[in-house]
């Protein structure tokens, strides 16, 4: 399967980017953080374990413990099967978000599918901080009142430099 296929798929219906790639998976029994670890998707984000391991808990309130967790051969997500419903009973954790098959607090519907998706706080804060331009530091011209960069040794606009 080439990565041209898939990126199709995930665009026509992501059921289908769930079920296609499962065939090389790699399981871990019931011990969803090994296959987390073992994934590595929130290697500089430990906190949102944390948030993964509540919708975990609060989907075997519903639908019975973890029967088995597994990464995918693509690497694009772990997904966390339960004990009671087998077409319910099913987690998909990927990077920024999980999707489940039944509503959990704070959970987004999706249009059109009976799934939901949890967003993590990961994706966002960690664009935010890769992104952050470094700040520069402003000194304030006593002339024209405007900041200009402290590094500078007079102001720019004053100066016309
Ligand atoms: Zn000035």
């Amino acid at each position: 399967m080439t990565d041209a296929i898939i990126g199709t798929n995930k665009i026509e219906t992501e059921h289908k980017m769930y079920t296609d790639q499962e065939s090389n998976r790699k399981e871990f029994g019931t011990d969803y953080l090994a296959a987390l670890d073992d994934w590595g998707g929130f290697k500089d984000e430990p906190g949102v374990i944390g948030k993964v391991t509540e919708i975990v808990r609060f989907v075997e309130n519903e639908l019975g413990p973890v029967t088995l967790a597994y990464v995918v051969d693509s690497a694009q997500y772990v997904a966390i099967r339960f004990a009671d419903n087998p077409a319910l009973g099913i987690v998909f954790v990927n990077r920024g978000f999980v999707d489940h098959r039944i509503e959990i607090p704070d959970s987004v519907k999706k249009k059109d599918e009976e799934v939901w998706r949890t967003e993590l706080p990961t994706s966002k804060n960690s664009a935010a901080t890769h992104n952050k331009i470094p700040e520069i530091k402003q000194t304030l011209c006593e002339n024209c009142q405007m900041s200009y960069p402290a590094h500078l040794s007079a102001c720019p606009i004053c100066t016309g430099a």
